[in-house]
């Protein structure tokens, strides 16, 4: 058995802690050297905090007093002792910039766990953090251009596309948002949200998207150059009722939703489910040029159809496909001329 060197009580050998046992050792001997009042600085407009020369995301103050306490303990223990945790279970402002705060410490002194109450004092500091005087004046260091492949865009998709833009990402980081007769530009302090955005627009909406970066000025102490990264996303635009080109066929658009078309094969009649990624490598596109021709059907002859141009009389034959297969003489055709692609259809009521 062994003892106490202060109050003579038997302890086990592994509860005596340099000679004492647990209680005297609490009592008697200060494991702390100074501790200095701890000096939080806060932004007053964003509520982030700096901390060993970085600025933090907002915190609560609990969580704020933890990791300064953590930090400030640790290098203030003596020799052999090593702080496990902190806990700060109780606090209060005292005035607007002095809070006072009770933490449980949880601290190994060779080895052995002890736990310690003790008091702290934390003295706040107000000061606006680099990014809110940045935006004070405007400032941003990316840029998102929302464009589309079409001049004559419905008016609403651009605010659709904003409204959609907006509900998946922290509007915070955002310092402006500007409409253009050309689309939509957010200028946004944050590349992480810029990159959502990005994601955003690519996957629901198919948008190509170029990346450019333009420095304004290099920065020594952190070794690299600042500027704008702009995102240029184009978003293809197509409408209902749009002649499209689809796999080298002709096609009408009979329903858009976002990156999805429904398109009506014009020599089939069958619809298809089209990505308008299909866009980006050249097998969905808008003609050039699109012109119709109307025709009569003059005579049927096996599978063939004879008909006329209402307009130059000229006479051409045709395979009766399955979409003509219908048609009796006199009926009306349209020869719908796409780029260099012809279909013939039925004459439908408003052709
Ligand atoms: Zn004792
Ligand atoms: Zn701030």
């Amino acid at each position: 058995m062994w003892f106490c060197i202060k109050c003579g009580k038997p302890v086990k050998k592994e509860e005596l802690i340099r000679g004492y046992c647990l209680d005297c050792f609490r009592k008697n001997i200060n494991i702390f050297k100074n501790i200095p009042e701890l000096k939080i600085t806060i932004c007053p407009i964003c509520g982030s905090w700096l901390y060993r020369g970085d600025w933090w995301p907002p915190a609560s103050e609990p969580e704020i007093l933890e990791a300064l306490i953590n930090h400030e303990v640790q290098n203030n223990l003596i020799e052999g002792a090593k702080l496990l945790e902190t806990y700060v279970n109780d606090w209060k402002y005292i005035d607007s910039r002095t809070i006072s705060a009770s933490a449980e410490l949880e601290v190994n002194i060779d080895e052995k766990p002890l736990a310690y109450t003790r008091e702290f004092t934390a003295k706040i500091n107000y000061q606006k953090c680099p990014r809110c005087t940045a935006r004070a004046v405007g400032k941003h260091s990316y840029l998102v251009q929302i464009r589309f492949t079409s001049r004559n865009y419905p008016p609403n998709l651009s605010h659709e596309v904003l409204g959609m833009v907006l509900s998946g990402v922290q509007r915070d980081s955002i310092v402006n948002i500007k409409e253009l007769p050309e689309g939509i530009d957010i200028e946004l302090d944050d590349g992480t949200t810029a990159r959502r955005i990005i994601e955003v627009l690519s996957k629901k909406y198919s948008a190509k998207i170029n990346t450019s970066f333009r420095s304004t000025r290099f920065d020594p102490s952190r070794g690299k150059w600042i500027g704008v990264t702009t995102y240029v996303a184009r978003i293809p635009v197509f409408r209902e009722n749009d002649i499209v080109i689809y796999k080298n066929t002709v096609g009408v658009v009979k329903l858009v939703d976002k990156n999805k078309l429904m398109i009506m094969h014009l020599d089939t009649g069958l619809l298809e489910e089209v990505d308008v990624k299909m866009y980006w490598v050249n097998k969905l596109k808008h003609p050039t040029r699109v012109e119709k021709e109307e025709f009569i059907v003059k005579e049927i002859k096996n599978d063939n159809l004879i008909v006329e141009s209402m307009s130059t009389g000229e006479t051409r034959v045709l395979k009766a496909r399955k979409l003509l297969k219908n048609l009796k003489q006199n009926d009306h055709v349209i020869l719908i001329k796409v780029d260099d692609i012809e279909t013939i259809v039925p004459k439908q009521e408003g052709d």
